[in-house]
């Protein structure tokens, strides 16, 4: 199956939301009233476009895990599917914003950049709301900070 025919985030975020409510809708991000909802909702890119993504935004997931100490979730489908989501804005908006929020514009947010992976809140405070990125001290980090090609495409098929 094409990569361009698996849609994301909304994927991504009911899967993510069935493993932990608590975490994936943090007390911050219920603060600031954000809505966890992935949208790749924008100009179809071609496939080959959103393989090569795909494996530099999976690649640049691997290095900013180790860099900043962060894990990937414990089950890596959900870690597949929002690369899978920054992948796809990549190849569509020239920037990897962020796959689960609702943007009323995106391309005027990839252009701001607060939203462009790694975001503001991650940069400043390791607060990932994708749980792409998770802090050690959190229920649903796994040990690992490294995933395979073959694990994102198997995590986006387990998602299908
Ligand atoms: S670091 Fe920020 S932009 Fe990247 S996946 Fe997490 S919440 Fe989204």
């Amino acid at each position: 199956m094409s990569l361009a025919t698996m849609r994301t985030g909304r994927i991504a975020t009911s899967k993510a939301q069935s493993i932990g409510s608590s975490a994936f809708s943090s007390r911050a991000s219920r603060r600031r009233g954000l809505c966890v909802r992935a949208t790749t909702d924008a100009a179809e890119p071609d496939a080959a476009v959103i393989d090569k993504n795909l494996e530099l935004m999976r690649h640049f997931s691997e290095q900013y895990a180790q860099r900043t100490g962060t894990y990937f979730c414990v089950d890596k489908s959900v870690t597949a599917v929002v690369i899978q989501g920054l992948a796809e804005h990549k190849a569509s908006l020239g920037a990897p914003l962020c796959p689960c929020r609702h943007y009323d514009d995106k391309a005027a947010e990839a252009a701001n950049g607060f939203w462009n992976c790694p975001c503001v809140p991650m940069r400043e405070r390791k607060e990932c709301h994708c749980m792409l990125f998770l802090t050690e001290d959190n229920d649903f980090a796994g040990r690992e900070q490294e995933i395979t090609h073959e694990e994102v495409i198997d995590g986006i098929k387990h998602m299908m």
